[in-house]
């Protein structure tokens, strides 16, 4: 039964298969006071590192419902509104707040690319991350904390991401991801149940299960400033960043 209702939110997940999708028309599957479900949603849910979208829904009157918060909630993905009056069976006109998505989607691939760097250069797994508008970090243990080290990384990510590399993504079956272990150096916590495993690969670079939204091409990053290099006890390494 689990393993149906996991599959649900995937389905209604549109947002995996085109990140680019910022005003599109559905229905509304459900409503339980300010909480609404859609049929479909291009709204990212807060989840994996990654912040919710923000927008509106405008209904057939024309009335206009602030989307507040996402989430997944059991099965479904849940938009928060301001106020309560959409209901069941309704069509609705949504709206993302594309400046917000689109500057999560250039850090969320900054992201990608300097994990990868870290990886490939440092040797070591990024083993914890949080992207934010302002600052996003990533954590990692390394014995050595050469400032040097750290900025002749960011360097290389940012060379890298002047050339034209597209950011594909693509849904792989459970059994035939797992196969594959270098794919869950930035997994947490996979859900025991999910079915298939969503894939984002830097072409010829690296590739990561991953559920966020992400560019199409490494060259829509721009720069990536390094903000912050932390001590966080024995070994432990904090990098914040952004892109600008
Ligand atoms: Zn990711």
């Amino acid at each position: 039964m689990f393993f149906l209702l996991i599959k649900m939110w995937m389905d209604e997940a549109k947002y995996l298969n085109d990140c680019y999708v910022r005003e599109f028309e559905t229905e509304v599957l459900d409503v339980n006071d300010k909480f609404v479900v859609l049929k479909e949603t291009f709204f990212y849910p807060n989840s994996g590192g990654q912040p919710h979208d923000l927008g509106y829904l405008i209904n057939e009157n024309g009335d206009r419902f602030d989307v507040v918060f996402v989430a997944k909630l059991d099965e479904h993905i849940s938009h928060e509104v301001d106020k309560t009056g959409l209901k069941k069976g309704m069509k609705v006109k949504c709206f993302i707040d594309w400046d917000r998505r689109y500057q999560l989607m250039r850090i969320h691939s900054a992201m990608h690319v300097l994990s990868g760097f870290i990886f490939q250069e440092l040797g070591v797994i990024v083993g914890g991350n949080n992207i934010d508008l302002d600052k996003s970090r990533v954590d990692f243990i390394l014995e050595n904390f050469d400032r040097d080290l750290f900025y002749n990384l960011v360097e290389k990510a940012n060379e890298f991401i002047k050339n034209s590399v597209e950011i594909k993504k693509y849904i792989l079956l459970r059994d035939e991801a797992m196969k594959d272990e270098s794919l869950f150096r930035l997994t947490k916590d996979l859900p025991e149940n999910l079915d298939r495993i969503r894939v984002v690969e830097i072409d010829g670079f690296d590739k990561q299960a991953c559920g966020g939204t992400h560019l199409n091409n490494v060259d829509e990053i721009g720069r990536i400033e390094l903000l912050k290099l932390e001590n966080k006890g024995k070994n432990n390494r904090r990098m914040y960043f952004t892109v600008i």
